[in-house]
């Protein structure tokens, strides 16, 4: 495909906007391609940021070698679209036009604390893992604000260098996402390593200026270190008074597609229009850029504009999903013994879809796909 004189311009350059930015040459387009990107760290993985590298199992995040796509990148912040003249603007008032803009920002922490106050620690970037890292090398204790997955990466990552860690959350752990049957299987794991699990009956609130600790029921918990882990906020703000997003984030349809002509979006900054709901997950993120690209191409995509798959570890334990979340009721076990750490399980949903989780058990995800696949009973 000749596409000389059509701009594509991608903001982001993270997984989103880096897998647009391969698609787009993949699918033909040998026209200016150009990548606008905050984080002064470059193009790498988030997931193994909360796994590996703040553990010290590898000091450096993974980058992407982008060299051999011929793009035009500009480290900077996007602060501004004129959608009617079709051009992106930066920080230091650099004007980049675009025929076909891709909005792939992503997302960034949720504090608990005003922006005023001192200490409150998050983890979204290199540059918060690096800042961790050097917390954890001076911490004895910590408490973890959210018991999701990355509250119990962290957890994980604190109990693997001997800090004594309590996790607090108005829900078990991963519970909203993977269900009770695996939320007491995880709870269970971590008492065994010493971490220990409190419910707030609300949402919790930090104390200390620069802040010490938390506020739960009528306690207040202390500890040299208190990460919050309550979620995530869609990378919007740059887009205020555009019609490019809402306070849910950018809404996009099949295609990728945004309300405002020639725009499209993928990753973290996204949520569907058609069921109103965001899923922050790196597969889909990777389905979504190359939607997006194919869209702002002109051109038929070749996948979905979801992938749901989803992988974390916790306390030693890998834990793979491949189908619809969140989980309900008990699975059939397919093999193994979730009490032994090491259980293929296969839960079935009223509309004929199943999801396979590898708990513990070393299984490629493409079987798990497989058997998502086939175990599906059809709906006509
Ligand atoms: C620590 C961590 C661990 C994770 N682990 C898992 C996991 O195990 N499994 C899983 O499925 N998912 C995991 N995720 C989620 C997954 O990493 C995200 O879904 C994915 O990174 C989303 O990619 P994205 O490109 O949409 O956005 P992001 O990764 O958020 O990247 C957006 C990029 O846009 C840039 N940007 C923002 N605003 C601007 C602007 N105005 N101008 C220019 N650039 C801008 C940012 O600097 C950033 O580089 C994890 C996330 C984190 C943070």
């Amino acid at each position: 495909m000749s596409s000389q004189g059509h701009r594509i311009v991608i903001v982001g350059d993270s997984i989103a906007g880096c897998t647009a930015a391969r698609e787009v040459r993949a699918r033909g387009h040998d026209g200016p391609l150009t990548m606008i990107g905050a984080d002064a760290d470059g193009c790498y993985a988030k997931p193994p940021l909360s796994k590996h590298v703040l553990k010290g199992e590898a000091a450096e995040a993974q980058t992407w070698d982008l060299s051999d796509l011929d793009i035009t990148s500009i480290v900077d912040r996007a602060t501004t679209v004129d959608t009617g003249r079709r051009i992106v603007t930066t920080v230091d008032g650099t004007d980049v036009p675009y025929d076909a803009l891709i909005v792939a920002t992503g997302a960034s922490a949720r504090r608990i604390a005003g922006p005023d106050r001192a200490g409150e620690t998050v983890l979204r970037t290199f540059a918060d893992v690096r800042a961790l890292r050097s917390k954890l090398d001076e911490a004895r204790t910590a408490v973890i604000v959210g018991a999701g997955f990355l509250g119990m990466e962290i957890a994980s990552a604190c109990a693997s260098r001997g800090i004594a860690v309590t996790v607090v959350d108005v829900d078990p752990p991963l519970k909203r996402l993977l269900g009770p049957f695996l939320s007491d299987a995880i709870l269970a794991r971590a008492a065994s390593a010493s971490v220990e699990f409190v419910k707030a009956d609300k949402p919790v609130s930090l104390t200390g200026d620069p802040v010490v600790g938390i506020e739960v029921a009528d306690r207040v918990l202390t500890a040299d270190l208190v990460v919050t882990c309550a979620g995530d906020v869609p990378e919007t703000s740059w887009l205020d008074g555009t019609g490019i997003a809402d306070g849910h984030g950018v809404g996009i349809d099949e295609h990728c597609a945004t309300t405002v002509p020639e725009v499209f979006a993928a990753g973290d900054v996204a949520y569907s229009r058609g069921t109103s709901s965001r899923a922050p997950f790196w597969s889909n993120a990777v389905a979504q850029g190359k939607v997006a690209a194919a869209s702002a191409l002109g051109l038929e995509p070749t996948c979905a504009p979801a992938d749901d798959y989803f992988w974390t570890e916790i306390l030693g334990l890998s834990i793979k999903v491949v189908g619809p979340l969140p989980l309900q009721g008990d699975p059939t076990v397919l093999e193994g013994s979730v009490e032994d750490g090491s259980a293929l399980l296969q839960w079935s949903h009223e509309d004929g879809r199943i999801t396979i989780v590898a708990f513990g058990i070393k299984k490629p995800v493409g079987l798990l796909r497989r058997l998502a696949r086939e175990r599906a009973v059809p709906t006509t």
